[in-house]
């Protein structure tokens, strides 16, 4: 048993700030089933957004309407607006932390162009992206995590939180797995927060880490907690062919294009302004189009077929210098030099817009009205505050991760201070305990790699770029038969120390769990908007869908109900680029 008035769960970025804000005031502990500099923060590439105007003329308003806009309106403004406000306050504080951001030859913090990001309203490309070559993310994590240590923030490497403590409406305290020794700890706590990340790994070709398995979102649904927006996930238009390895939307942001096997530059027919600069989710859909006409490389329009991102024409000098880890996975993994030749990519499932609902300071809702949790809080990509509406524009989460998981922990250090800690009862590590032994008593159960790669066939093939009713609605009976099957599964590794293979099956569960939400929600949205493209419903639809999807499972089945979307700066207007 320990106790910590602040607990936060995950150490990528926005778990990381967040202590080292909730520090201030109380005792502070973070647990992470990962070495913290693991986490999927540390893979982050292109960039992080601030309106700096270091460049070129830049404003906050102009961030947040992009925002707004890329999200196709489904966006909350009034957190758009507070995160594009806010973001160039927090890249001066990450500046003065350590962060070496690549520098202008006279000194600034560089900035360089992505997809979605304009200047005036949509009238042309502007450079708002802060960068440290392509390795933004590994920076923000190493300078936090240093800050951290500084600061005496308690870390729990590998300890696997496996259930919340909730009393009532209050969450006070956590049950965690010591992964080293297969023991249970139970921690109590004033206060927690997730900051868990995503859950790419539901699907074949993914850009994620294979801890990015939704455990936080998962674990709280189990204990009532609604996700919001769960239908709305993105593909990234370039993912390396066959792996879905990233490569950095910031090649396009500086200088690269994308071409189809006549070499033509396709996205010329799809958005005429921004060009291969467009919001991710209409690139993914044209590149989509693309092999489906038979102008992939390959031409045959298979699952694998895919195009050429090139930047050949920007010299091997400019890459080696703005985007070193790209050239290497592309020498890596694709066997050519993208000085030389163009790189074949194809769309990856990447981001989740949706997740655990939150106001403006971090705190989980659990109704449509907005009511939050006491003690109970949730940043960074797990969380849905909503920023990112239908559709997240580059380099919006690491500045979503900054500002709300700084927010989030100035709330929770203010609260710890007026509040007392819960009761723990002693037997509340019981249903965890039993559930490991029955996982360890080992039998002849399903095997759980055949079920997962089923999964990700399914989601992949069923709930992807493009979706209809018909094979959604198959796809939810299976994963719904699926979840059965799951119940059956027993690790053949009884130990305790180091059991990978119980973690696998945990995780395993939560990505079922969320798929089969996923699914529900993307069935019941009967319209596109966003990263949600529907063949059977291709229009958006203001009157009937401008509206927030919060979802319950209970016990099986699916309960749904809406939030209002915050409309109160920009009324919603269709999406050109
Ligand atoms: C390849 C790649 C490149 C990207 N590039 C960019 C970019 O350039 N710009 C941008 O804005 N965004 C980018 N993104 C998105 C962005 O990096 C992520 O959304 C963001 O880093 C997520 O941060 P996080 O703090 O929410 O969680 P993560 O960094 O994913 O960390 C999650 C933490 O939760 C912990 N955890 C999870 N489950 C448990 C559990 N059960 N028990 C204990 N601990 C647990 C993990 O150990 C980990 O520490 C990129 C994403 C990817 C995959």
């Amino acid at each position: 048993m320990h106790e910590y008035e602040a607990l936060i769960v995950g150490a990528g970025g926005a778990g990381l700030y967040a202590a080292l804000e909730a520090s201030k005031t109380g005792k502070t502990a973070v647990l992470s089933k990962l070495y913290p500099i693991r986490s999927h923060t540390g893979a982050a590439q292109g960039g992080i957004g601030a309106a700096l105007g270091n460049i070129e003329e830049d404003k906050p308003e102009w961030h947040a309407f992009d925002t707004v806009k890329g999200g196709d309106y489904l966006t909350d403004q009034n957190a758009a607006i507070l995160l594009s406000e806010d973001a160039i306050q927090a890249v001066y504080e990450l500046e003065n932390k350590g962060l070496p951001f690549s520098r202008t030859p006279d000194g600034l913090i560089d900035q360089r162009r992505f997809g979605g990001h304009t200047r005036n309203f949509g009238e042309a490309p502007v450079r708002r992206a802060c960068y440290a070559a392509d390795r933004t993310g590994h920076m923000i994590l190493q300078t936090l995590y240093q800050q951290c240590i500084k600061n005496d923030v308690v870390f729990f490497d590998e300890y696997y939180v496996l259930d919340v403590v909730m009393e009532g409406q209050r969450c006070s305290g956590l049950v965690t797995l010591n992964f080293s020794t297969g023991e249970i700890h139970i921690f109590k706590a004033k206060a927690v927060l997730f900051a868990t990340g995503g859950f790419g790994r539901m699907f074949r070709i993914t850009s994620n880490a294979y801890a990015n398995t939704g455990d936080g979102q998962a674990l709280l649904v189990n204990r009532g907690v609604p996700l919001e927006d769960l239908e709305f996930y993105q593909f990234h238009p370039t993912g390396i062919r066959g792996l879905g390895i990233l490569i950095t939307e910031g090649v396009r942001g500086e200088g690269g294009i994308l071409r189809n096997a006549k070499g033509e530059r396709f996205m010329e027919r799809y958005a005429p302004t921004l060009l291969d600069l467009a919001p991710r989710d209409m690139i993914a859909r044209a590149i989509h189009s693309e092999i489906q006409e038979l102008r992939g490389i390959k031409g045959d329009g298979s699952v694998d077929d895919f195009i050429h991102l090139d930047a050949t024409h920007l010299g091997k000098e400019k890459i080696e210098a703005k985007l070193p880890d790209i050239a290497e996975f592309s020498r890596t993994y694709l066997g050519i030099d993208p000085a030389d030749k163009p790189m074949s990519v194809h769309p990856t499932a990447h981001y989740a817009m949706g997740g655990i609902p939150t106001d403006l300071n971090g705190r989980v809702i659990f109704d449509s009205q907005g009511t939050t949790y006491e003690g109970l809080y949730a940043a960074g990509e797990c969380a849905c505050v909503s920023v990112h509406g239908a559709n997240r524009l580059g380099t919006n989460s690491l500045v979503e991760l900054i500002v709300y998981g700084r927010r989030a922990g100035q709330h929770m250090a203010q609260y710890v201070k007026g509040a007392d800690f819960g009761i723990a009862p002693p037997d509340v590590g019981e249903p965890a305990r039993a559930r490991l032994a029955e996982l360890r008593s080992q039998g002849n159960g399903p095997n759980p790699e055949s079920l997962r790669q089923e999964m990700q066939r399914v989601m992949m093939e069923n709930v992807g770029i493009y979706r209809n009713g018909e094979n959604m609605a198959k796809a939810k009976n299976t994963l719904g038969e699926m979840r059965q099957v799951y119940t059956q599964i027993k690790a053949n590794d009884p130990s305790k120390a180091f059991n990978t293979q119980v973690l696998e099956i945990l995780e395993l569960g939560h990505l079922l769990d969320l798929a089969y939400m996923m699914t529900a929600c993307a069935l019941n949205r009967q319209e596109s908007r966003g990263a949600h493209a529907r063949e059977d419903y291709p229009e958006r639809d203001d009157k009937n869908w401008l509206k927030h999807t919060l979802a319950w499972l209970e016990g099986g089945k699916i309960r749904l109900d809406y939030k209002n979307v915050d409309i109160s700066r920009w009324a919603p207007k269709p999406r050109k680029y």
